[in-house]
C-alpha cells in the first residue's frame, strides 16, 4: 500500500448504499463494451448539480465511464431486480434489462441521486431482449426529462448521452447509445411486486425501511411508519400525476415497473404532450386499448398504488383485515389529494389566487369546451394572461368558434372580479405557471431525425436550450410555439426499446 499522497483520490465519490443493505436485491454485473463511444451530450448544470467534475466527463476516463466501458473506483455496477404489472398483466420477473446502477453521490443539497446507465448490455434480467439502447430512444428521454425538469415536474434527470459505435437492430438498423441517468433512487412499485410475489415479506420489509430512510425519513416517527410511508407515496404520485393533468403531458407507459416511490417521473418512453385537449388521447403505439390515455392517468396511478398496497400488507399489521383496512383508507384518500393538487395548479393557471366553491366547475367548464372546440391546451392557457391585460384575441383564436369560450370568459371574469392585485401581476404570476414552450411532437420528431439520420446534434440542442426555460417568450423561438400543422396521420411514438 502507498502512502496516502499518492493514492489516487476517486474521480465520482460512489456510495453504494443500495448494493450494501440489500443483498439479494440486485445482481452483480458489468456493462458491454461499447466499440467506438462519442459524447453526444453531456449535461453541464447537472453535473455542477452532483458536484462531479465536468472535465473529468469529458476526458477518455469519464467518456469510457459514460458509455460503459469503465467502472470507475468506488462504483458496484448492479442490475436490479423488480417485477411489474405491464398494461394490467403481471410480470413476476423484470429487472434492470439494459441498465446497471453504477453507484449513488450525494448532490450539493444533500441529496443521494442514483447514476445509472441504460442501454448498456444484457443483464440476468434481460429475457429476450439485447440490453441496448438507440440514439433516437436516449435523446428522447434526455430531451423530455429535462423539460419536464425546467417546467417543475419532478422527474429524472440526463447526465450524458454517449453513442456506442454500434448498430441495434429494431425494424430498421439503429445507431446504439447509452443513457447516464440520474434519479432520487430507481425504487419502484416493481420492486416491492418482486418480493411479494415470492412471498418474501422480510425482503419488503427491508426495501420499505430502505425507501424510509432515503425518501421518507420524517415517517420514522409515526406510530406505524409503514402505513405512513404508503400514505406518502400516495400523496408524492397524486401531486406528480396532479402536474401532468395540469400540463398536458401523457406518460405514455403507466406500468407499475414505471412507478417510482419517490414521486420523479421515470421511464420516458412513448410519451407526449397534448397539442388539442382531448382528454382519450394516447400516443404510444403499443396501447392499443387506451389503457394510459390523458385522463385515465389519476385512476391508473391509484391502480398502481393498489399494488404497491398488496405487497405491505403483512408488513403493515399481523392482524390482515385491520392492515387491509388502513390501506384502504390511504388509497381513497388519493382522490381527494390529487383533487387538491390539481385544482391548486389550475388555480394558479386561471389567475385564482383566492379560492372560491365554483373554482372546480369553472376550471372543468373551460376543459370542455377546449375538448369541444379542439383547443390547444398550451396555447390556450398561455393566452389567458393577454385576456386579463384586456386581449382576448390569442385566447378565441385557439377555438375554431370561440362562442362557447366567449360564454366562459364572462364566467371567468365574473370569478376575477373579486380578486384582489393587479391585473399586470396576476397575468405575470400566469405566465411563470403555463408554458409558452413545450416538446411539441413534430419538434421533438425533427430534432431526432437530425440528431439520427444526420448526425446533426444543433436541431436537438437548439430545443433543449428552448426548453430549459419554458414559460419565458423570446424572440425567435414562434416556431417552437406552434402547434403542429395539421395531418391526417395521428402522432405514435414507440417503446424505447
Ligand atoms: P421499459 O418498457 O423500458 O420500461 O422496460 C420494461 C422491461 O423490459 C424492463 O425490465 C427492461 O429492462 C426490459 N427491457 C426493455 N428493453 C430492453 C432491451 N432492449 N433489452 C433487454 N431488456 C429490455
Ligand atoms: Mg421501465
Amino acid at each position: 500500500m502507498s502512502s496516502m499522497d499518492t493514492v489516487e483520490r476517486p474521480q465520482i465519490p460512489f456510495d453504494n448504499t443500495y448494493a450494501r443493505a440489500l443483498p439479494g436485491f440486485f445482481v452483480p454485473w458489468k456493462a458491454a463494451e461499447a466499440p467506438a463511444p462519442a459524447l453526444l451530450m453531456l449535461n453541464l448544470a447537472l453535473a455542477e448539480d452532483l458536484g462531479l467534475d465536468a472535465a473529468w466527463l469529458q476526458s477518455p476516463d469519464g467518456l469510457a465511464m459514460l458509455a460503459g466501458n469503465l467502472a470507475p473506483e468506488g462504483s458496484r455496477p448492479i442490475a436490479q431486480a423488480y417485477a411489474g404489472h405491464q398494461f394490467g398483466g403481471f410480470s413476476p420477473q423484470l429487472g434492470d434489462g439494459r441498465a446497471l446502477l453504477l453507484g449513488e453521490v450525494i448532490d450539493r443539497d444533500g441529496k443521494r441521486r442514483d447514476i445509472q446507465l441504460k442501454g448498456s448490455g444484457k443483464t440476468p434480467f434481460s429475457r429476450g431482449g439485447d440490453g441496448k439502447a438507440a440514439v433516437g430512444p436516449v435523446l428522447r428521454e434526455y430531451l423530455i426529462g429535462e423539460a419536464m425538469q425546467a417546467l417543475g415536474v419532478p422527474t429524472t434527470r440526463a447526465l450524458a448521452a454517449v453513442a456506442t459505435g454500434e448498430t441495434v437492430y429494431r425494424e430498421t438498423p439503429l445507431p446504439g447509445a447509452v443513457l447516464t441517468r440520474i434519479s432520487a433512487s430507481h425504487i419502484r412499485v416493481g420492486t416491492f411486486q418482486f418480493f411479494a410475489a415470492r412471498q418474501e415479506w422480510d425482503k419488503v420489509r427491508q426495501l420499505a425501511d430502505y425507501a424510509i430512510a432515503r425518501h421518507y425519513p420524517a415517517v420514522q416517527s409515526a406510530e406505524n411508519p409503514y402505513l405512513a410511508f404508503f400514505e406518502a407515496v400516495v400523496e408524492a404520485q397524486a401531486s406528480l400525476v396532479a402536474r401532468w393533468m395540469n400540463l398536458g403531458f401523457i406518460h405514455g407507459v403507466m406500468n407499475t415497473d414505471n412507478m417510482t416511490i419517490s414521486g420523479e417521473t421515470i421511464d420516458y418512453g412513448p410519451c407526449a404532450f397534448m397539442d388539442a385537449y382531448a382528454t382519450g388521447t394516447v400516443f404510444s403505439s403499443i396501447d392499443t386499448h387506451g389503457r394510459y390515455a390523458f385522463g385515465n392517468q389519476p385512476s391508473i396511478a391509484q391502480w398502481n398504488l393498489t399494488r404497491l398496497a398488496e405487497t405491505l400488507i403483512p408488513v403493515i399489521d399481523p392482524d390482515e383485515a385491520k392492515a387491509i383496512d388502513s390501506l384502504t383508507a390511504a388509497l381513497q384518500s388519493f382522490a381527494d389529494a390529487y383533487n387538491r393538487h390539481w385544482l391548486a395548479g389550475m388555480r394558479a393557471k386561471l389567475g385564482l389566487a383566492s379560492e372560491r366553491p365554483g373554482d372546480f366547475n369553472l376550471a372543468m367548464a373551460l376543459l370542455a369546451t377546449m375538448e369541444a372546440g379542439a383547443a390547444d391546451f398550451t396555447r390556450t392557457f398561455r393566452a389567458l394572461s393577454a385576456a386579463v391585460m384586456g386581449d382576448d384575441a390569442p385566447a378565441r383564436a385557439a377555438f375554431a368558434d370561440p362562442a362557447a369560450f366567449d360564454q366562459w370568459l364572462v364566467e371567468w371574469r365574473a370569478r376575477l372580479a373579486v380578486e384582489t392585485g393587479a391585473a399586470a401581476d396576476r397575468a405575470a404570476a400566469m405566465d411563470r405557471v403555463n408554458p409558452i414552450y413545450i416538446p411539441r411532437n413534430h419538434k421533438v420528431e425533427e430534432a431526432l431525425a437530425a440528431a439520427v439520420d444526420a448526425d446533426d446534434m444543433g436541431p436537438f440542442k437548439a430545443l433543449l436550450a428552448v426548453l430549459t426555460a419554458p414559460f419565458v417568450e423570446a424572440a425567435g423561438n414562434e416556431a417552437y410555439a406552434a402547434p403542429a400543422a395539421q395531418s391526417d396521420s395521428p402522432y405514435k411514438t414507440f417503446c424505447g426499446t
